[in-house]
């Protein structure tokens, strides 16, 4: 029994890891390589192993550092199942197809640059394809995977669908627990359940993202977004939010609501404009047995993202009435790092406002325009012109999908075999800083802990 890291290994992209049990190969995530340009375009078409080589895959969620590389799997010639949460199924179905949308608007670029004929990493036509080899499972029910290998999803509480992965591996009469954390998600996110962590597992993959840091409380989140909402409706301003389509613009909705339905936010429009946000709404809508039934907001409301303030825009025409419209607004809008997409028209038209909020809600990375907003610059560079930036800027760190170090340490405590110095622990999905910090605290703690490197094939 064996298992080789090939993605997401001491980097926070490309998850994939790769599991042979008795003569079987089962492929656990199958993630994008993002980053720069470049070079992540390079790792992303080289191929883990020969597809005729694998026998199944196992996916833990559907974002797309874990699942964007299927649909070049299956370019590739894989026929073989996928199995994932029904939930996960059928957020693949739009975050695989605007994924390929991407691939085909990168190939196109690089071609009118001038540069030899640049082929798509896929299409829509592959992202369909993958769909088909799809199977939608429930939670906490055992399926075979391939003969030697059971499987059973427990919820990760990351996003709609996420899971955790236990495998009941048996060779030469053999058999060992390995659980794959996938994306560890946070105690009381809205919607979503708390993360149910596997049991009894003797070999633990785990992500290790925020493993040297502690978030703010998830409560103080909504309450400072009540807070902004208010003091710019009494400066008769608007609320810009640069949000991710899926999962954060339906938390985001969520909170408003509760908002509004405890009179915390005055009557104040609210537009999602987004028409890939409004398709993610539609497939949280499908998914009820996925919502934590101990939430009030839950129990209390048949329709948790349609309320009265709220208004779902998928056309540019109506997008654009938006900038014309007087009086407070909120406008939540991808992308979620204001690097493309329709929030760029509304942050020109509203940064250099003073009345008006641009509400930073998730993680922005290096060189994007939302790091420069995070950054509080005096001008911005929105369509090639100078806007200067007089809007508030605020900055909320409670929206995190991610546990932290103290979520993380938790999570695995509930899923060791019955004492730390019985369980391997091999940390994957993480920067080398997050990596040394979270694998030193486990190895106090008494856990067997390493961090493979790209490419390492340690036996089980
Ligand atoms: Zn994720
Ligand atoms: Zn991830």
């Amino acid at each position: 029994m064996q298992i080789t890291f090939s993605g997401a290994a001491q980097e926070v992209t490309g998850s994939c890891h790769i599991l042979e049990v008795g003569g079987r190969t089962v492929m656990l995530d199958c993630g994008l390589f993002q980053g720069r340009r470049a070079e992540s375009r390079l790792k992303n078409e080289i191929l883990p192993l020969p597809v005729d080589r694998i026998d199944a895959i196992v996916l833990s969620h559907a974002h797309i550092d874990h699942a964007g590389r299927l649909p070049f799997l299956v370019k590739s010639g894989y026929q073989g199942n996928i199995h994932a949460t029904a939930a996960t199924r059928d957020l693949c179905a739009i975050m695989l197809a605007d994924s390929a949308r991407i691939q085909v608007k990168d190939a196109d670029f690089l071609e009118r640059r001038g540069q030899e004929h640049a082929e798509p990493l896929y299409t829509p036509d592959d992202a369909a394809q993958v769909l088909k080899q799809m199977i939608g499972l429930p939670y906490d029910r055992w399926f075979d995977v391939v003969p030697g290998v059971r499987a059973l999803f427990t919820d990760a509480g990351h996003i709609l669908g996420s899971a955790s992965v236990l495998l009941e591996c048996t060779e030469d009469e053999r058999t060992v627990r390995l659980a794959f954390s996938g994306d560890i998600g946070r105690k009381g996110l809205a919607i979503i359940r708390d993360p149910k962590p596997p049991q009894h597992a003797d070999v633990v993959i785990m992500e290790s993202t925020y493993g040297n840091r502690d978030h703010v409380p998830i409560d103080d989140a909504r309450r400072d977004l009540g807070r902004i909402v208010r003091e710019t409706a009494a400066r008769g301003g608007r609320v810009i939010i640069p949000a991710f389509a899926v999962g954060r613009v339906q938390e985001i909705v969520y909170d408003l609501h509760a908002l509004a339905r405890a009179g915390e936010i005055p009557q104040v429009p609210i537009y999602v404009d987004s028409p890939l946000a409004t398709s993610a709404t539609e497939i949280f809508e499908m998914h009820p047995e996925c919502f934590d039934r101990s939430e009030d907001l839950v129990r209390a409301v048949d329709e948790l993202f349609h309320f009265d303030l709220v208004r779902y825009t998928r056309d540019v025409a109506e997008s654009k009435t938006l900038n014309a419209m007087r009086g407070p607004i909120i406008i939540i809008s991808p992308s979620g790092m204001a690097e493309s997409g329709r929030v760029l028209h509304h942050l020109a038209h509203a940064a250099s406002d003073q009345r008006n909020t641009i509400l930073v809600v998730g993680f922005m990375a290096e060189h994007t325009l939302g790091r420069r907003i995070v950054e509080k610059r005096d001008t911005l560079r929105i369509f090639g012109s100078h806007v200067p930036l007089r809007a508030h800027v605020e900055i909320l760190n409670g929206y995190s999908a991610h546990a932290d170090r103290t979520e993380l340490l938790e999570w695995l405590d509930a899923v060791k075999l019955t004492s730390p110095e019985a369980t391997r622990v091999m940390l994957v999905h993480g920067e080398p800083p997050a990596q040394t910090a979270f694998s030193a605290a486990l190895t106090a703690k008494g856990y067997h802990c390493t961090v493979p490197a790209p490419g390492d094939r340690v036996t089980l």
